[in-house]
């Protein structure tokens, strides 16, 4: 019997890190600063220095450090904010939590990314920003977008998939005037929980992040403005500098899996590889692969043992969640097509060449019928 084969693997790499996690915990249960303090600040400036900007502002998870970002610009109300169809619902949610319109655009189909002309399409008066999201680990083509858009519509990036990806020789998230990330346990940094993180080089908009996260309090018991609670806590910033260090060594294992996927699914009939936009370094937050009768390969996967899955299985705009944004069926084409398409196969920066050989004859068997 062969053993199964997860999409993820955290437990493997959390036994790499189980030894400074342990010693950090411990030093932080003696201490009992939960929540701020001197762990959290040190996390906040190691992630601003990995990303190359001046601030990363740590919070409770990466929905809130999206919709912090756009409280930061006075984004709410009347405002409309463009987002792509095919994203994970927090993108959506956060302009929606802001107060702002969700304006939803379809993606491109090779690389999944937003479309930057559809988004052109889509501006109007009331646009305030523009929402790309570095969807399953790759930049969206932002210069693209800027060259498309006049200068006050912000670009706010959803680098909660991109940590440690690079486009042109500059990180996802340093790429537009503000960034959200998440550190979900799932993403390629990510904590024993939740936490998220805002990023922006804009000392004003890290000023304004900092009161939205901590009851609008610039001083204990001092409020200048309507708040929220959303820290990070100090056991989790613990961790996330000791997986810090180990990321780039991560991201490269990942991109070494990615290389293998793509050799040994190179001359496979009936399976497109995902596509990499010129300029971009991605780390492969997913593999995602497009195949016909996805439905009855994953389902044959899964029997398998493999951990496959769908990254998303349902388009924002026919959730109910986003049901009075008034779309039907049909009205974001591409977007609807890759998501019957679509099977994200295990990607983790340990995963070994005979596991991923596993998966590939899985795959084939099954897309053979
Ligand atoms: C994970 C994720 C988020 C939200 O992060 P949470 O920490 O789960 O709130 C937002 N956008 C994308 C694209 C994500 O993958």
């Amino acid at each position: 019997m062969s053993q199964n084969i997860p999409l993820v693997d955290l437990g493997a790499q959390h036994r790499q890190v189980a030894d400074e996690v342990a010693a950090g915990w411990a030093d932080i249960l003696a201490r009992t600063a939960f929540v701020g303090g001197p762990a959290v600040a040190a996390f906040e400036a190691e992630y601003a220095q990995y990303i190359g900007v001046e601030h990363c502002i740590g919070v409770g998870n990466g929905t809130d450090a999206i919709e912090f970002a756009l409280r930061a610009l006075d984004i709410g109300a009347g405002d409309e904010v463009i987002v792509q169809a095919n994203t994970f619902i927090a993108s959506v949610e956060a302009i929606a939590r802001a107060g702002a319109t969700p304006v939803l655009v379809d993606c491109v189909e090779d690389t999944a990314l937003i479309d930057t002309d559809k988004v052109a399409d889509a501006v109007t008066p009331r646009t305030r920003a523009i929402l790309p999201v570095h969807l399953y680990g790759q930049a969206a083509e932002i210069e693209q977008l800027q060259a498309n858009l006049p200068e006050s519509i912000a670009i706010v990036e959803d680098a909660a998939q991109s940590q440690g990806a690079r486009r042109k020789d500059a990180a996802a998230g340093a790429l537009g005037r503000i960034a959200a990330t998440s550190f979900y346990p799932g993403k390629n940094l990510g904590a024993y929980g939740d936490a998220g993180g805002v990023l922006t080089n804009d000392t004003e908009l890290a000023t304004r992040v900092r009161l939205l996260r901590d009851h609008g309090s610039p001083r204990k018991y001092e409020h200048t403005v309507l708040g929220f609670n959303s820290r990070l806590d100090a056991l989790q910033a613990v961790v996330l500098s000791a997986k810090l260090k180990r990321l780039d060594g991560w991201n490269d294992a990942r991109r070494r899996a990615a290389d293998r996927y793509d050799a040994l699914l190179k001359d496979v009939e009936g399976v497109v590889p995902p596509v990499v936009a010129p300029g971009n370094e991605p780390v492969w937050h997913l593999y995602v692969v497009r195949v016909a009768e996805r439905d009855r390969v994953l389902a044959q996967l899964q029997a398998d043992g493999i951990g496959a899955s769908i990254h998303y299985p349902t388009p924002v705009h026919l959730t109910g969640a986003f049901a009075d944004l008034g779309h039907k069926a049909g009205d974001f084409p591409i977007t609807e097509r890759i998501t019957s398409e679509i099977i994200s196969l295990p990607l983790f920066a340990e995963i070994t060449e005979a596991q991923q050989q596993r998966v590939v004859e899985s795959l084939v068997a099954a897309v053979q019928g």
